[in-house]
């Protein structure tokens, strides 16, 4: 079968680049875009010869229940009981066998218990082996990544790293409606940013401020200046779309009955001491939670900056969200004694996708109050607004890779932004 994959893969793979408008991968690309979501890839799986083994054997483990019911012989054990040498073992048998020692050889993979082989127990063993053979991959990626120069190095760690987790469910999410839309251009410049390619051809950053000063600062093709150059307005691109998304989500016309959203309130507790130390939005009237005060933060996963990103996903959103909790305190440092009826929650992305802890679990908790409200399936509800949101922050992405003139900072939004539940038009 391998040729057959071989071609198989080789297609699926030069459609993809035209579609995505790639010419060519590097070693670390390829492995990255076959790399599951999850992991940071783009889910485009390749058929290797240990991925053709486990579907095999998987498969051989499906039937075994079936063909000992039928013929009363057991399938999977001619490397246990028979003789390896025996004449009479049948082609099947020894091919599963080669295939068995294989994986167990490259990969340490465990013989599967072909006695107790049935539907469960196959997908359970070809998960865990799936799980395996992305681990071996993303070995081999950073071994490549090792042999680079260090500065290439980290940042091709750091962004695989970054790429993880949920929030690359804009990856995998049908453009049903203007949410989870993303334009065909975007669509191509964000899985660029996604794989490390370039996405801007000048060598300026183009950048103006609102009042016209030129940022004129030199721009690498990767986008590192662009997404943190301030003059730009890149940041409050991302930070206003997610939070308008947020918002909307919640408390729009369509959003959790009840809920309601207060864009930019004023909080007496938590002066504002510096800027961005305010919260961004409150949400109000919570099924079954207390009132929510929330601040938006998107951060690029840069080791020039943050060091530690190229070590572990989801640092630099994990690092923002406690700078935002101690900007907005609940609770008292000393005695831990509640010291206010509402919540916080940080809302922590980073620009490649990965979302921090406590934001995971807020848009959860969110997504479920409005499944249970409206009788929906919370998981389904809840894929749908990691969807939404992820979509959002890609989107915001692409204007700002692209070098796209982003406003300084956009025009102010109401101030009761979908105040009481009112249908409030989103035009960002
Ligand atoms: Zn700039």
């Amino acid at each position: 079968m391998q040729p057959f994959a071989d071609e198989f893969d080789r297609i699926i793979r030069d459609t993809y680049l035209k579609i995505i408008d790639v010419e060519n991968l590097s070693e670390a690309q390829a492995i990255q875009i076959a790399l599951p979501l999850k992991d940071g890839g783009c889910g485009l799986r390749t058929h290797t010869r240990n991925e053709l083994e486990r579907l095999f054997i998987s498969s051989a483990m499906l039937i075994a229940p079936a063909v000992h019911a039928a013929i009363g012989q057991r399938v999977g054990l001619a490397g246990e009981v028979a003789d390896p040498d025996a004449e009479d073992k049948s082609p099947y048998e020894a091919c599963l066998e080669v295939c068995i020692a294989n994986l167990e050889r490259d990969h340490e993979i465990y013989r599967p218990d072909f006695l107790r082989a049935d539907a469960h127990v196959a997908r359970v063993w070809a998960g865990s082996v799936s799980e395996k053979l992305t681990r071996s991959a993303k070995v081999e990626l950073d071994n490549i990544f090792s042999a680079m120069p260090r500065k290439q190095c980290k940042q091709g760690r750091a962004r695989v790293l970054s790429c993880s987790g949920i929030g690359a469910q804009w990856l995998a999410t049908a453009p049903t409606s203007h949410l989870t839309q993303i334009s065909d251009a975007d669509m191509r410049t964000d899985i660029r940013f996604r794989l490390g390619k370039e996405t801007f051809g000048g060598t300026v950053c183009p950048h103006v401020t609102a009042e016209g000063r030129e940022c004129g600062e030199e721009c690498d093709p990767e986008g590192y200046h662009l997404l943190s150059c301030s003059p730009g307005g890149g940041y409050f691109v991302g930070h206003d779309g997610v939070c308008a998304t947020v918002s909307n989500l919640t408390a729009g016309s369509d959003g959790i009955p009840g809920a309601i959203a207060d864009w930019k309130p004023q909080v007496s507790v938590w002066p504002r001491a510096t800027r961005g130390a305010e919260a961004d939005v409150g949400f109000y009237r919570l099924p079954g939670s207390r009132d929510t005060y929330v601040d938006a933060v998107c951060s690029l996963a840069n080791p020039e900056t943050y060091p530690s990103c190229e070590r572990k996903a989801g640092w630099l959103a994990e690092h923002k969200a406690r700078a935002k909790n101690r900007d907005h305190p609940i609770f008292d440092n000393q005695t831990h004694r509640r010291m206010h009826p509402f919540d916080f929650c940080a809302l922590s992305f980073e620009r490649h996708g990965f979302w921090a802890k406590e934001t995971v679990g807020f848009i959860k908790k969110l997504a479920s109050s409005r499944a249970v409200a409206l009788g929906l399936e919370p998981s389904e509800e809840i894929r749908r607004w990691y969807a939404v949101i992820s979509c959002c922050i890609q989107r915001s992405n692409a204007k700002i890779l692209r070098g796209e003139p982003v406003p300084g900072r956009p025009t102010p939004l109401p101030s009761r932004f979908a105040a009481m539940g009112r249908d409030l038009g989103f035009a960002a």
